[in-house]
């Protein structure tokens, strides 16, 4: 630590992103991407869009706004591309939080929201999910505080309806509810419709992982044209620029060939529900998830146990050290080989304890 750091950084705990190994070749199974590449078309647009790199990319990112627009249904003026979602969460909670209203949301959820409150200064509050990790909306009616709801939640996997959303935007009339869309095309119900009802809402969501696109970094928010102006002068006054050129040209050819993101999306929940069953089979307890991951345990083999005898066999998963979660891992889904390599791991060190 140099004596030039501010002061307040001092103890500050910055998100530990999972492990991108290089050198020794894994089952890549604990950062949620996607097991395909991305779309053929989205690459041939970004190779080309690499010619123009000697110019700035367009701060407004006007044509990929519009076609995000136009694929939600919604004006223009109501989206926001950002660089991944994280910055577009990161510009929330700089814009909407502050010393009278804090932050709030889950004691397990996505662990950026804490790390963003603290880099920004802004005090937060967790509200616990239920036993069965279940998020229950009525703990957030009526809270006056800036809600952040991973829906559906990581690293649990389970999402809350529409209609419960519905009643937290009601009762909070006069704080932003930012809900978290990131593994929505798995499974959840999206919330994008409700931004034309509901000033206080923005959804933001993430090519990172339906769209198979993480190493691109392209987000967004969608909300009312109210709270994206209040968004973007946050956006002008830290990064201008915030797409590049070449991720920007790659988003709009993805949009444009959802067809191909549907067709991932179906094989991945798939595996997903595939990998479920033969988990359950091999004695660990898991819940439905409406994500791209599983988080399970097993209660004879504790989840540091799991991941590192996974680890060794060249299977990477998630392992959280919190207390609350420690005894489980989240197991990111592949395609169906790689689970069938995972499933078959998992079945000798089980069948190690018998
Ligand atoms: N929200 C949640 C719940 C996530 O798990 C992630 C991925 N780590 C993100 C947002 C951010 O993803 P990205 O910045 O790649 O869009």
């Amino acid at each position: 630590m140099s004596k030039y750091l501010r002061p307040e950084f001092r103890d500050l705990d910055s998100y530990v992103p999972g492990e991108q190994p290089t050198g020794r070749s894994f089952i890549k199974l604990n950062t949620n991407e996607s097991p395909f590449p991305p779309s053929p078309k989205a690459t041939e647009a970004a190779a080309q869009a690499a010619s123009g790199l000697n110019l700035y990319c367009d701060p407004d990112n006007r044509e990929l706004t519009k076609t995000m627009a136009d694929y939600f249904g919604v004006p223009a003026e109501c989206v926001l591309m950002t660089n991944g979602s994280d910055e577009i969460l990161n510009f929330a909670f700089i814009t909407f939080c502050h010393s009278s209203c804090p932050a709030v949301f889950a004691d397990i959820t996505y662990g950026f929201y804490k790390v963003f409150a603290n880099v920004n200064g802004v005090p937060y509050e967790t509200i616990p999910l239920r036993s069965d990790m279940t998020l229950d909306y009525r703990d957030y009616l009526g809270i006056n505080k800036t809600i952040f709801i991973a829906n559906p939640n990581a690293p649990t996997g389970l999402a809350i309806s529409t209609g419960e959303v519905e009643e937290i935007l009601k009762s909070n009339p006069d704080n932003a509810v930012i809900i978290d869309e990131a593994y929505v095309d798995f499974g959840g119900e999206s919330c994008v419709p409700l931004t034309q009802k509901y000033d206080n809402l923005l959804v933001t969501q993430t090519f990172s992982k339906s769209r198979s696109m993480a190493g691109a970094r392209l987000g967004m928010g969608i909300g009312s044209k109210k709270l994206i102006a209040d968004l973007n002068t946050v956006k002008f006054s830290i990064n201008p620029y915030n797409v590049n050129s070449m991720t920007g040209a790659a988003g709009i050819a993805a949009i444009k060939d959802d067809e191909y993101t549907r067709r991932n999306c179906a094989v991945i929940t798939e595996n997903r529900e595939y990998t479920t069953e033969q988990l359950r089979k091999l004695g660990f307890e898991l819940n439905n998830s409406s994500t791209n991951f599983v988080f399970a345990k097993h209660p004879k083999i504790s989840g540091e146990d799991v991941y590192l005898r996974l680890r060794e066999k060249g299977i990477l998963v998630r392992h959280f050290t919190p207390d609350n979660i420690k005894d489980y891992n989240r197991i990111s889904i592949g395609t169906r080989e790689q689970m069938d390599a995972l499933i078959s791991v998992l079945r000798e060190i089980t069948e190690e304890i018998k």
